[in-house]
C-alpha cells in the first residue's frame, strides 16, 4: 500500500504540471469520444497501451471483456454502455482483448461450477473442442480473438448501439493486445491487421 500512497503524492506533481487539463475535466465535465471495453487483468491498462490522456476514454474493464447480451440484463455492464452511448454519446466502442488472457484460458480448461467466475463466463465465447492439430495454446489464442468477435456482436443487441451503428454513427473496433510486444491487431470482419505498421 505504501507505493499506491507515495504514488498519489508523484501523481500530485504531474497533476499540477497538467493543471489546465484536469481543471477543464473538472470544471466542463467529461467529453470521451471512445468507449473502451477492456479485461480487468492488471497488465494490461487501456490508457498506457494507447497513450491516451485523462478524459479520453469511458472505461469498463472485467474478467474477459465481456459484454452480455442485451437478454442476460446485466446491469453492470448495460449501464456502461447505456451512459456511453445515449448521454456521453460516443462515437467508437473498442473491444480490446489480450494475449494470456487468464479469463479465456479459464474458459478452455473449465471453470469450478457454482463459482461467480463460472457464471459470468458463460457470457465468454466457449472454445471449441481441442482437434488433432491445435494445440492448447493456439485454442486459448483463438478463443481470445473469437471472444472480442462474440463481445462485438453482443453490442449490437442493444437497440439504441444497433440503430447508431446502422446509421454510421457509432463505429466498433475490435482489438487484440499482444503482452509480449505491446502491438494491437484489430479485425477487419476478414482478417486481423496490425494497427500500426
Ligand atoms: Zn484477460
Amino acid at each position: 500500500m505504501h507505493k499506491l500512497i507515495d504514488g498519489n503524492k508523484k501523481f500530485i506533481e504531474a497533476f499540477q504540471t497538467e493543471q489546465e487539463l484536469y481543471k477543464s475535466l473538472a470544471d466542463k465535465g467529461q467529453h470521451p469520444k471512445v468507449l473502451w471495453v477492456g479485461c480487468s487483468d492488471s497488465r494490461v491498462v487501456p490508457e498506457f497501451i494507447v497513450n491516451a490522456k485523462v478524459g479520453d476514454l469511458f472505461v469498463t474493464r472485467n474478467i474477459a471483456n465481456i459484454i452480455p447480451p442485451a437478454e442476460a440484463d446485466d446491469s453492470c455492464t448495460s449501464s456502461v454502455l447505456e451512459y456511453a452511448v445515449l448521454h456521453l454519446e460516443v462515437k467508437h466502442i473498442v473491444i480490446c482483448g489480450h494475449t494470456g488472457c487468464g479469463g479465456i484460458t479459464a474458459v478452455v480448461k473449465g471453470t469450478p461450477k457454482d463459482t461467480k467466475i463460472h457464471e459470468w463466463l458463460k457470457h465468454a465465447c466457449q472454445s471449441k473442442e481441442l482437434t488433432i492439430d491445435s494445440n492448447r495454446n493456439e485454442l486459448v489464442l483463438n478463443t481470445i480473438k473469437d471472444n472480442i468477435l462474440l463481445q462485438a456482436e453482443n453490442l449490437l443487441t442493444f437497440d439504441y448501439v444497433k440503430e447508431r451503428f446502422d446509421q454510421g454513427l457509432l463505429h466498433i473496433h475490435k482489438w487484440l493486445y499482444d503482452m509480449n510486444s505491446g502491438k494491437i491487431s484489430f479485425f477487419d470482419d476478414i482478417n486481423w491487421n496490425p494497427l500500426n505498421r
